[in-house]
Order: structure tokens, then sequence, then C-alpha cells
């Protein structure tokens, strides 16, 4: 285990960021959909890394003005595509969490048009909490998303509650309802050991039960690799998420895919 730094990750200025290069998606340039100067979300994970959520909700309407319009949103999208910059993938990430947004559903039509017209072969992700899952249009566009990715870092509601420190009316069971429900989707898990842990094998077992009802194409782990604002939580390393995934897939039969810096 390593002790982990307290430095975090500036937020992003604008609604286009990168493109980076990502452990998963390769070259990825990222959309930014929330406020461009604080952080928005209806978590507050313990290793995010842009640091402590500023405003911690699941409700937009006092902050409507703060977020980009969807005409802003496209036209960057399509001056990038109209661009020489490479990239694999287009993300919806960010500075918070992006099916927040009352246009994600225009916005993600709209990104899909841009890009069969410009660049067909450049994939759409979605790296989400999986909160956005009760709006019936955040839903409804999944399916025009090529790599629609869910968070889950826990299998009960009192690890959950440490880990990801949700809004007030955020609810354990209902998001693993909302994620049983939806087709065709990953989750992605950041595995951690300290306080809060989810490395344990009380955790480790939960976690899988709830894998095993929502049944992902495919879950996805990973670690520590960038800054995170908790000093308390710590790494685990390669090897330990390489036996988590085995066990996980001869234990439930999902593919655990493990992503760590080389
Ligand atoms: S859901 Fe994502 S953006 Fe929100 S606090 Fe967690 S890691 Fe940060």
């Amino acid at each position: 285990m390593a002790i982990i730094t307290t430095m975090i990750l500036p937020l992003q200025k604008g609604v286009l960021y990168g493109p980076i290069n990502s452990r998963r998606l390769g070259k990825s340039l990222g959309i930014n959909i929330m406020p461009f100067h604080y952080k928005l979300c209806s978590f507050n994970c313990v290793y995010c890394h842009y640091g402590l959520t500023d405003v911690l909700t699941l409700t937009m309407t006092k902050h409507l003005r703060d977020l980009p319009k969807s005409t802003e949103v496209l036209d960057d999208v399509e001056r990038a595509m109209r661009s020489n910059n490479t990239f694999d993938y287009i993300t919806f990430s960010g500075n918070g969490e992006p099916t927040l947004h009352p246009y994600f559903g225009d916005i993600v039509r709209g990104v899909m048009e841009v890009r069969n017209k410009y660049r067909a072969g450049v994939k759409i992700a979605l790296l989400s909490n999986s909160t956005g899952l009760k709006f019936e249009e955040v839903r409804k566009v999944l399916t025009l998303i090529d790599l629609p990715v869910f968070k889950l870092d826990a299998g009960n509601s009192t690890l959950f509650k440490k880990i990801n420190r949700p809004a007030i009316d955020v609810n354990f069971d209902e998001i693993v309802t909302m994620l049983r429900q939806v087709e065709g989707i990953y989750i992605q898990t950041v595995i951690m050991d300290g306080n809060p842990s989810n490395v344990g094998e009380d955790a480790l077992d939960t976690y899988f039960e709830r894998l095993a009802v929502i049944k992902p194409v495919e879950a996805h782990i990973y670690s520590l690799d960038r800054p995170v604002p908790n000093t308390n939580i710590k790494k685990v390393f390669p090897e330990r998420l390489e036996e988590i995934a085995k066990h996980g897939l001869e234990k439930i039969g999902i593919t655990i895919r493990p992503f760590y810096l080389q």
C-alpha cells in the first residue's frame, strides 16, 4: 500500500479538454457540461481528483445559469470534429456528474449527429456516477452512447455513504435497481484500502453480489493512480486488482477488467 499525495487537479475551464491518454479509452477528448468555476455533483467521493464537491445536489434548478448551453457544447464539439486534432473517444465527464444537466439528452443526440457527420469512427463514452439514471431522458439516450460506464464502488449502503458521500436524496438501493433495469452498460469501480476500504473480503463479496444482479457487459476496476484529496485512503496495487478480477470472474461469471498504469 502507498500513501497518496493531497494535491488535486484543477477544474476544467471550458466545455472541451484534452485529448487525454486514458487507460481504457486511448486518446479521449473530454466534454464538460457542468459549471466551469465550481464542482457540481451528486457525490462527494473520497478519491475525487477534482477535490471536494462545491455543490452537492441532484437538483439543478438553482444552477441552470452556470451550465453551458446545448448550442455552446455542440459548437465546440463540431469545431473539434472539424479540426486536425486526433482522438478515439469523445467522453462525457468533467467537473461533476454530466447526466444532471437538464438537456443531457439533447446534447447527446447533437453530439452523435456531429460525430456521424464529421468522424464516424470516433466513439462516444459516458462516465457517470449512476444517479442520473432516475431521469427518463437520460435512460432514453443510453443506446446512442457507445460506451456507457456507471460507477458502483460499494456493495452496501453503509460503505457507499462512506466512499461516495452522496447528496441527501440519493439512495443506494435505488441506484442498484436502476442499474439492473438498463442493458448494455459497463460498471466502473475504484478499489481502495485504508479508511474507507472496499478491498476486504466482506466488502468484495457484497460487491460481487450486486454485480451479479446488475449483469453489466463488464466491470472495470482501477485504483488511485491520480491525486486524491483524502490521505486516509491508499492505493491497491496491480497484483491485487488482478486477483480481485480473477476471483470475481470465478464467483459470478462476469468479466472484471483491471486497469492500472504500467
Ligand atoms: S462522481 Fe465523479 S465527479 Fe462526482 S465526486 Fe465522484 S469522482 Fe468526483
